[in-house]
């Protein structure tokens, strides 16, 4: 009898132990959101790359955005062709800047290539530098096309005359973390664009995680300006929002010079 027991006992445990360490059905786990990231401190550009395995890129990539501009090559390039017209003001806060998810049917043409305009945002200060110099902020034109390419026109924001071609997506800059919302006004980016629309050309990233290259960046040569008070107003909203400058490495960076 007591063997009897024992036997039990020992089949017990033995499944006990099977249970534990056997094939089991696993809930299905949520695919995970994208890490939180900041601009500074330990989620900040410089741990973006180890903070999760999506944003390996902006740790490990040779074509980061963004740059300093120095001693790009002369070229005469084919201009970019601006086709844009009027968008509501759809705009958001994502936590790190604030976008105007831009109307279907505007473009740029480039070496043959057209590119939708999908949105616009800033950074202040500006993430590209000239020569070293910063400037107070720096407008993002995301551009994308058929095939999923993505091409950013940078407008680089310096102090001046007031704007008034910024001034219904500055006067509706949500304070806090939001959700598109129309704000009943349009704007036209055609109106951003300063009078002579040479560029500097170099094929970068995405200046926010995931860091995605194959980026075709288009920096304009003259900045743009705003006013004490707009730029004021763009600095205002968060605490800084600009990635620090990338190595060039052996990029070719070359600046369009003919209008
Ligand atoms: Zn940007």
């Amino acid at each position: 009898m007591k063997n009897k027991i024992f036997l039990l006992g020992l089949i017990l445990i033995a499944s006990l132990i099977l249970g534990a360490c056997g094939p089991k059905i696993e809930a299905p786990q949520p695919v995970a959101a994208p890490a939180h990231w900041t601009y500074e401190g330990e989620e900040g550009p410089g741990n973006w790359g180890a903070i999760d395995p999506a944003y390996a890129t902006c740790g490990t990539g040779k074509s980061q955005s963004p740059i300093d501009i120095s001693a790009p090559g002369e070229k005469d390039l084919t201009n970019i062709s601006f086709h844009y017209q009027p968008s509501e003001v759809n705009i958001l806060n994502n936590g790190h800047t604030a976008q105007v998810n831009y109307d279907a049917g505007s473009y740029i043409e480039l070496d043959g290539v057209r590119y939708d305009v999908a949105q616009f945002h800033y950074h202040a200060p500006s993430e590209h530098t000239l020569n070293g110099k910063s400037f107070a902020a720096e407008l993002h034109i995301v551009h994308k096309s058929a095939d999923g390419k993505l091409a950013v026109v940078g407008l680089l924001l310096n102090e001046g005359a007031e704007n008034a071609a910024f001034a219904p997506f500055i006067n509706n800059l949500p304070a806090e973390k939001a959700d598109a919302k129309d704000a009943g006004v349009k704007i036209n980016a055609a109106d951003f664009l300063p009078a002579v629309q040479t560029t500097f050309r170099y094929s970068g990233s995405l200046t926010t995680p995931p860091c995605s290259e194959g980026v075709s960046w288009l920096v304009m040569t003259t900045p743009v300006e705003l006013s004490a008070a707009q730029l004021g107003a763009l600095e205002g909203l968060f605490e800084g929002n600009n990635r620090p400058v990338q190595a060039l490495n052996d990029r070719p960076l070359v600046e369009d010079i003919t209008p």
